[in-house]
């Protein structure tokens, strides 16, 4: 989203008067069943660097509460997301090069869990870019290293510091950015790990880190039992809606904000009317 567009979203969010309210209390108001159509809850994944620049300061000038979901591995060794910039690479490489026969996105999932083995055997950052510029190479993708790198950083922990010291709520997202088979032990060990981590880098008691988000919105319910031991209070998913009363707290749904939906399209997903007409839809779609 271009910084324009973001902007004028919140405009909007203020002109159209919704009440933005701290995660935190949206939480409390949905489970007591007295959250009014017109408030809403403004949350943010993962912490680029984009976003510590241009979007948390903005946020704070107006006085508008924020919550920052920040996966903490790649924000304290200063490294690029691997996960999500060897998706955009094998993306990019298969609309590119489109290899005549094989099989779509299930090759580029294969892929995509090879290149992710070859850079995770270093942990040591030169030989992991080394790795990167043979893989960029070998795929033939026109892109450099450097802008690469760039773009998918996150913000340092001083930067998540000093943006929690200025109100911005910084909440859960796991430690390397997933939640691997979804089984009990790796998905504590990701949050815990990522509480530990934030806890320490901004102060704060662990108990105050109770939101979370899950990593590229892939979740079952089989997690639900571990968020519950953990004291989490709510997870956010990608599955887009609004919560009526009653909606799971670990099953929340988001409106996906992004540049191609336009202000109408934003304000028919507020208003709930998008959901009523997606549930239309499914009502009336011809069974085969
Ligand atoms: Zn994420």
């Amino acid at each position: 989203m271009s910084e324009k567009t973001f902007h004028e979203r919140l405009d909007f969010l203020e002109r159209a008067g919704y009440r933005v309210l701290p995660l935190d209390e949206a939480i409390d108001r949905h489970r007591a069943g007295t959250i009014q159509p017109d408030e809403v809850a403004v949350t943010i994944d993962d912490g680029w660097r984009g976003t510590g620049e241009v979007m948390l300061p903005e946020f704070v000038r107006r006085k508008m509460p924020a919550t920052l979901y920040v996966t903490t591995y790649y924000v304290a060794n200063e490294q690029p997301v691997l996960n999500v910039l060897v998706r955009y690479l094998v993306e990019r490489w298969s609309r590119e090069q489109p290899q005549p026969g094989t099989g779509g996105a299930a090759e580029e999932e294969r892929r995509i869990t090879e290149l992710l083995g070859r850079l995770r055997r270093d942990k040591a950052w030169p030989a992991r870019a080394r790795e990167l510029s043979r893989i960029v190479e070998e795929l033939g993708v026109n892109v450099s290293v450097v802008d690469l790198c760039n773009a998918f950083r996150l913000m340092t922990s001083g930067d998540v510091r000093a943006a929690s010291e200025h109100g911005i709520d910084v909440q859960l997202h796991t430690h390397t950015h997933s939640l691997h088979d979804q089984t009990a032990a790796p998905v504590r060990r990701e949050i815990a790990t990522n509480r530990q981590v934030l806890a320490d880098m901004l102060s704060t008691p662990e108990a105050r880190l109770r939101h979370f988000c899950y990593p590229s919105g892939v979740y079952s319910e089989a997690v639900f039992p571990v968020l519950r031991e953990l004291n989490v209070r709510s997870a956010t998913t990608t599955e887009v809606g609004i919560n009526p009363p009653g909606a799971h707290p670990y099953a929340l749904k988001r409106i996906l904000d992004c540049e191609s939906m336009s202000e109408i399209e934003l304000e028919a997903h507020l208003s709930g009317f998008m959901s009523i007409a997606q549930k239309a839809r499914a009502l009336f779609r011809p069974r085969a």
